[in-house]
């Protein structure tokens, strides 16, 4: 792809939304890892325990802060404080990593209020919280929206969970969206799919481990440039289809 290797000697700060588990946690994990700075979201950061002690093993590097995706008045909370933790320099790295899975929905019987909370969740979420954050955001820098397989209009072969589908379909408008709104600051926004994961939302079943899979991401997250702002890459690289 066309970004250039990030320089490894110059901690990048990031920011992942909910980080209290999965994926999310994993990427907090791999980027403290390779020397950045994180904030982790968490909808409650006391019961954050994972966090919480990585944030002990990681003094200074790491800042776990309140947020809840589905709710915009906690987006504003997040944007008044984290000068305060970033001392006033720019993220680096926006990982909109929450979402939601409602399992077990049959036609005829989709709810509306799980259809709400999938859309408030996995696409009006990531949209405002990016919206919320742009200010914050430094130029050149990149925001990484965690789509599916399951948001791929193309790829429809059955009635498989609906109300997450729609969600994501809609965040990946989203992410298109943005990426054209913060294209003149260099900003490139993508869409990204994490394979089949082994976390509480894809089962024990699942093909991929969450290591896998968050270091095959943040190696496509590295690799990209501003233009390939709006496409929808898979954790192994792989174009997929709108
Ligand atoms: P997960 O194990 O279910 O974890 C979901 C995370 O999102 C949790 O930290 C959860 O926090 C948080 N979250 C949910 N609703 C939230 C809200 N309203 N505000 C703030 N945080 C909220 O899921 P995962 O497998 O790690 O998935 C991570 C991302 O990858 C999601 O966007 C998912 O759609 C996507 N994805 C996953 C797979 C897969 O196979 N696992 C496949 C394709 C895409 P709480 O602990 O507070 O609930």
């Amino acid at each position: 792809m066309s970004g250039s290797a990030p320089d490894s000697a110059i901690p990048r700060r990031c920011l992942v939304t909910g980080a209290n588990r999965g994926l999310g946690l994993e990427f907090v994990r791999q980027l403290l890892a390779r020397g950045d700075r994180v904030i982790a979201t968490s909808r409650h950061p006391g019961r954050a325990h994972a966090l919480n002690q990585l944030a002990g093993q990681n003094p200074g590097r790491l800042h776990v802060l309140p947020l809840d995706v589905a709710e915009p008045k906690t987006h504003a909370e997040l944007a008044r404080e984290l000068p305060l933790v970033t001392e006033g320099d720019g993220i680096d790295l926006l990982i909109n990593n929450a979402g939601v899975l409602h399992s077990g929905e049959r036609f005829g019987h989709v709810a509306a209020a799980q259809l709400d909370d999938s859309l408030r969740t996995n696409a009006a979420g990531p949209f405002l919280i990016t919206q919320a954050l742009a200010p914050h955001l430094a130029e050149g820098a990149k925001v990484a929206n965690l789509s599916s397989m399951l948001g791929s209009i193309a790829s429809v072969d059955g009635f498989h969970t609906p109300t997450y589908a729609i969600s994501k379909a809609a965040q990946n408008m989203a992410t298109v969206l943005l990426a054209q709104a913060l294209r003149e600051r260099g900003i490139a926004v993508i869409a990204l799919h994490p394979g089949w994961v082994q976390t509480d939302m894809g089962g024990k079943g699942a093909q991929v481990t969450p290591a896998d899979s968050a270091r095959g991401l943040l190696g496509v997250i590295d690799s990209v440039g501003i233009a390939d702002s709006g496409r929808f890459i898979d954790w192994q690289g792989n174009a997929l289809p709108w």
